[in-house]
């Protein structure tokens, strides 16, 4: 298991994550298995979705504002009941396939870091896993 570092620069940002995992993937050796990602914080998270056009992002996180706005009458005194919110509708966790040596993903797929309240500095968690 490898804990990674993210550094956010925004209060909400998605940060595409793809070649850190790639890294850990390649430095594990394995061929053919699994690499879980978790990230152990309340208010980010991790998502895939398209890695080619940028205002995919921008159009994401705009309507998840919309949808999920900073105040509206939550009562967790900390202030920052959308960052839970956001966090627990994308998840903590994803996992891709590994053949060849390589993440499974789709042609216009990209891994990304969800930071929901930051600027922080975040861990990432990755395993690698041999399997078959
Ligand atoms: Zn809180």
């Amino acid at each position: 298991m490898t804990t990674l570092t993210v550094k956010t620069n925004r209060r909400e940002e998605m940060i595409d994550i793809t070649s850190m995992i790639a890294n850990e993937v390649s430095q594990s050796g394995i061929q053919s298995g699994i690499a879980f990602c978790f990230i152990p914080h309340t208010t980010a998270a991790i998502t895939i979705n398209e890695n080619a056009d940028p205002d995919v992002k921008r159009d994401l996180l705009f309507k998840l504002n919309k949808e999920i706005p900073k105040n509206d009458g939550y009562h967790h005194a900390e202030g920052n009941s959308d960052s839970h919110l956001k966090s627990s509708l994308f998840g903590f966790s994803e996992q891709i396939l590994i053949e060849n040596g390589q993440l499974v993903l789709g042609t216009w797929q990209g891994i990304y870091f969800c930071e929901f309240d930051g600027p922080r500095n975040r861990k990432l968690i990755v395993k690698v896993f041999a399997v078959g």
